[in-house]
C-alpha cells in the first residue's frame, strides 16, 4: 500500500521547544499519520498528513460506548544523530491483542511499523537529542462510525501523534512514595485490565485524585477479587526483590503486559544471580518483607519512566521504607541497561531495535 504524504509548508512548521523545557504529553508535531477502515474494504488509505483537529459526528461510537485503544512508546536519537525504535513490533502486536478484546480490526503489522517510520523521517527534526529525552509516539484506534447502539462499529480511524518529551530523571532518580488502594480497583480477570483501552484510565481517576490529595503520586492496586495480591500501578508493571528473588505479578488477564516488564525478565534471567518468579505476591508479603529488611528493592516498569524505584509503601495506615528510600543497585543497573540499548550506546544483542 502507498503512503501519501502531504506536508506542511515550511514557513509555517511550529517553533521547536529547547531540550531542557520539555515535559510530557503537551506538545505535539506538525504531522500525524492516518489509516482507515470500512467493513468490507479493511483498513485503506494511509497517509502522513499535517497535524490537525480530527471532526466527528457527535454520534461516533467511540464517544459514547469507548470502543478505543492505544499504544505508547518512543523514538529514540543515538549519538551519531540516527534514530532508532526499541521492541516496536512487540507494542504493535500487543495492539492487536487490544484490537480483538475491544472488536476492533487487527492491523498489518508491517504497514504501520513503514508508516510510522514514514511519519517519523518528516518529523526527524522533532527528535530532540539531550540524554534522557525521547519523541513519544501514541499510536491510537477509535470507533468512527455514527451510530447509537451497542455493537462493534464498521468504521475506524487509526492514527499515531508524536510528542517530544523531555528527561524523566534529570537530576537522578526519584523514587515514589506508593499508596496501597483498599477501596477500589483497576480490573478484574475476564475484564479489560490487560487492553490499552481509554476506560482503564478513565476509571482510574478517582482513585488516584483521592491519593493525590494525601500526597502520593501513584497507587499500587490489589486484585479486584481478594483485596489481596499485588497487581501494577498506573501505568507501570510492578517488580520485588525479596532476598536474591525477584518477584513479578504474573499476566493474569487484568494486569498490562508491558515491553517494559518482559524486557527486565529477559534482561535478569541473561544476567543470572537472581531466582526470577512470576507468582502471585500478596501484600502482606511484601509488608513482612520490609519490617524484616528482606525487601531489597521494589520498583515499577513502564516505556515512561523505564524503571521508577519505590522508596517507601504504605498500606492500611502503615508506611515501610525501601531501600532507604534511594535507588537499589539492581533499579539502577537495569536502567542503564535498558537505556543505553534504548539510545545506542550499547550493541543491540536481542533484535529489539530497528532504524528509523
Ligand atoms: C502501558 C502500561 C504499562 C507499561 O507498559 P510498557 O509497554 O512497559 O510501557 C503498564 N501498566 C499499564 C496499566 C499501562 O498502561
Amino acid at each position: 500500500m502507498e503512503i501519501k504524504t502531504t506536508t506542511v509548508p515550511s514557513d509555517q512548521l511550529k517553533p521547536k521547544p529547547k531540550d531542557s523545557e520539555l515535559a510530557f504529553g503537551n506538545i505535539f508535531t506538525d504531522h500525524m499519520f492516518m489509516l482507515d477502515y470500512h467493513a468490507g474494504q479493511g483498513w485503506h488509505d494511509p497517509r502522513v498528513v499535517p497535524y490537525g483537529p480530527l471532526v466527528l459526528d457527535p454520534a461516533t461510537a467511540v464517544l459514547h460506548y469507548a470502543q478505543e485503544i492505544f499504544e505508547g512508546l518512543k523514538c529514540y536519537r543515538r549519538t551519531d544523530g540516527g534514530l532508532q525504535l526499541f521492541r516496536v513490533r512487540d507494542n504493535f502486536r500487543r495492539m492487536n491483542e487490544s484490537a480483538r478484546r475491544m472488536c476492533i480490526p487487527e492491523l498489518d503489522i508491517d504497514l504501520v511499523v513503514e508508516g510510522l517510520k514514514t511519519l517519523l523521517r518528516v518529523e526527524r527534526d522533532w527528535v530532540p537529542g539531550t540524554q534522557g529525552t525521547s519523541l513519544y509516539i501514541r499510536p491510537t484506534i477509535i470507533a468512527t462510525e455514527a451510530f447509537l447502539g451497542v455493537r462493534p462499529a464498521a468504521q475506524y480511524l487509526y492514527y499515531v501523534i508524536l510528542g517530544p518529551v523531555g528527561a524523566y530523571y534529570k537530576e537522578g532518580f526519584n523514587p515514589i512514595k506508593i499508596l496501597v488502594e483498599e477501596k477500589y480497583v483497576r480490573a478484574v480477570r475476564g475484564g479489560v485490565g490487560s487492553t490499552k483501552t481509554g476506560g482503564n484510565y478513565a476509571a482510574s481517576l478517582y482513585a488516584a485524585e483521592e491519593a493525590h490529595k494525601k500526597g502520593f503520586t501513584q497507587v499500587l492496586w490489589l486484585d479486584a477479587i481478594e483485596r489481596k495480591y499485588v497487581e501494577e500501578v498506573g501505568t507501570m508493571n510492578m517488580l520485588f526483590l525479596i532476598d536474591d528473588e525477584l518477584v513479578v505479578p504474573p499476566l493474569g488477564g487484568s494486569i498490562l503486559p508491558g515491553i517494559t516488564r518482559y524486557t527486565v525478565l529477559d534482561l535478569v534471567r541473561e544476567w543470572g544471580g537472581y531466582r526470577v518468579s512470576e507468582r502471585h505476591i500478596a501484600i502482606d508479603e511484601v509488608m513482612d518483607a520490609a519490617r524484616n529488611g528482606r525487601l531489597k528493592e521494589a520498583f515499577g516498569a513502564g516505556t515512561a519512566a523505564v524503571i521508577s524505584p519505590v522508596g517507601w509503601i504504605v498500606y492500611k495506615g502503615e508506611e515501610v521504607e525501601v531501600a532507604g528510600g534511594k535507588t537499589g543497585p539492581l533499579a539502577q543497573k537495569l536502567y542503564d541497561e535498558i537505556t543505553s540499548i534504548q539510545y545506542g550506546t550499547k550493541p543491540d544483542v536481542h533484535g529489539w531495535i530497528e532504524t528509523v
